[in-house]
């Protein structure tokens, strides 16, 4: 007698940030606890899911011409469960277009009832009725839904969900709706867990982490909740992001620099030196105040590494509005920036702004403020050459044949070995700088 094990997949494609990559690991958790193993192939899969993201153009594009390419996958296996959740399908009438546009797919769900997917996927196999259930508001807590991690040695854990300051160009407020802070026990004990199961790299996430637990019941904040992940007993880093420029205090700042855990590397998005762009995009606060607290995080943490986004073509951004924001990068000379033109996203404020800039304006201001900042970056690898720095080794590429960690300042180090160094701090010294990545040998 023989017993024949059938094995069910599921394949996941990811769009857009970490906390999208963080929620995919969710899924992951509902569709194991169901069974299934993962796979990279689409035509090996039972279950394919979209997690989408709608903070950029491109991003919601790529994740529409995905689904529209497995039409001819589902023809031939009529089996295959296809579901389209994440930001996207939160957005006024997405779901509707999603289900007439690609009647093949399954199931469609939201961010606020991301947790309620393994259900929908349930009902779905159970009754072979397409499931569509987008539910406006903010997002549910549910904390029986345990992530499949994926990313070893490094762990994230969201300490809230959705977003409560409207910047004009964003639509994260619209589709992740208000803040909700998760309990600070929950957080504490989800990273003691952790670290408890050898993870070395913990990131905290939040749209906005420096308002934690500001809507919420209890009298706790960030600061607090930083003091108390860095109690707990073991060797590991921890990072968070983002942080808001208008609502970072002195006591987060403190937090930091006394706390050897916490990385000394703070990603603050400036988005524009210009005071007036700052006004029209909503940010709530002038040049003058985030310069203000740059100060104020150099003085208490001398060696802050600081990162930044940065976005150009905002409606009405003169060419003396972008000098601005160019002259800021240069004098601050950010450790690393993320740099955007304006897209412009349905539904939000700046849709209907006048004074849209045109692409070739758009396109000649990204191009001169990405060359200014790979000009800081390769500066300061090459100042990096001769230190030696303590890396955690998170991976190894195949295709350099070399290991590969960051340093607590977030700098990318490749480095050989001759056996698996993956989880472990070691010490590499710099001998080579290459764009953004660093090259170096192990040794003291
Ligand atoms: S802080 Fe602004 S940019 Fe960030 S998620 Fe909230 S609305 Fe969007």
């Amino acid at each position: 007698m023989y017993n024949i094990l059938i094995m069910y997949y599921y394949k996941i494609y990811t769009y857009g940030c970490q906390m999208n990559v963080h929620e995919s690991e969710k899924l992951a958790g509902m569709l194991k606890q169901l069974n299934y193993e993962e796979t990279l192939d689409d035509n090996k899969a039972d279950v394919i899911v979209f997690n989408t993201c709608c903070i950029r153009e491109n991003a919601e594009q790529h994740a529409i011409g995905n689904i529209g390419a497995l039409k001819p996958l589902k023809k031939k296996k009529k089996d295959l469960i296809i579901a389209v959740g994440g930001c996207m399908t939160q957005q006024n009438g997405k779901a509707e277009y999603l289900k007439n546009t690609f009647p093949f797919v399954d199931v469609i769900f939201g961010t606020s009832n991301l947790n309620m997917f393994k259900e929908y996927l349930q009902k779905r196999l159970k009754t072979g009725k397409k499931v569509v259930e987008v539910i406006d508001g903010n997002y549910t807590i549910d904390e029986t839904v345990k992530p499949y991690r994926t990313s070893y040695p490094n762990a994230w854990v969201n300490i809230m969900y959705g977003c409560n300051n409207f910047c004009s160009y964003c639509i994260v407020p619209y589709v992740r709706g208000r803040e909700i802070s998760r309990e600070p026990a929950v957080i504490l004990n989800e990273v003691k867990e952790l670290v408890k199961s050898g993870y070395k790299e913990i990131t905290l996430l939040g749209q906005n982490v420096d308002s934690y637990g500001k809507t919420a019941h209890f009298d706790y904040d960030f600061a607090d909740l930083l003091t108390d992940i860095c109690k707990i007993d073991g060797k590991f880093r921890l990072r968070f992001m983002s942080n808001h420029p208008k609502d970072i205090t002195k006591k987060v700042v403190d937090a930091i620099s006394k706390n050897d855990k916490t990385c000394k590397c703070i990603h603050l998005p400036l988005q524009s030196a210009s005071t007036k762009i700052l006004g029209l995009m909503n940010r709530k606060y002038t040049f003058e105040d985030y310069y203000d607290k740059v100060k104020m995080l150099k003085t208490a943490v001398p060696n802050c590494a600081i990162t930044t986004d940065i976005m150009v073509g905002f409606p009405n951004e003169t060419e003396e509005d972008f000098l601005d924001t160019y002259n800021a990068t240069n004098d601050i000379k950010f450790d690393g920036a993320f740099t955007f033109v304006y897209s412009r996203r349905n539904g939000t404020k700046a849709f209907d702004m006048d004074g849209q800039i045109d692409d070739a304006t758009k396109k000649d201001r990204i191009m001169r403020l990405v060359e200014l900042q790979n000009a800081i970056n390769a500066q300061k690898s090459t100042e990096y050459v001769g230190k030696t720095v303590e890396v955690l080794c998170e991976d190894y590429d195949e295709k350099r044949g070399l290991y590969l960690g960051r340093d607590e300042f977030s700098k990318m180090i490749y480095f050989s070995s001759e056996k698996s160094l993956i989880g472990e701090f070691v010490m590499v010294k710099i001998t080579k700088a290459g764009g953004m990545s660093l090259y170096g040998e192990i040794g003291e």
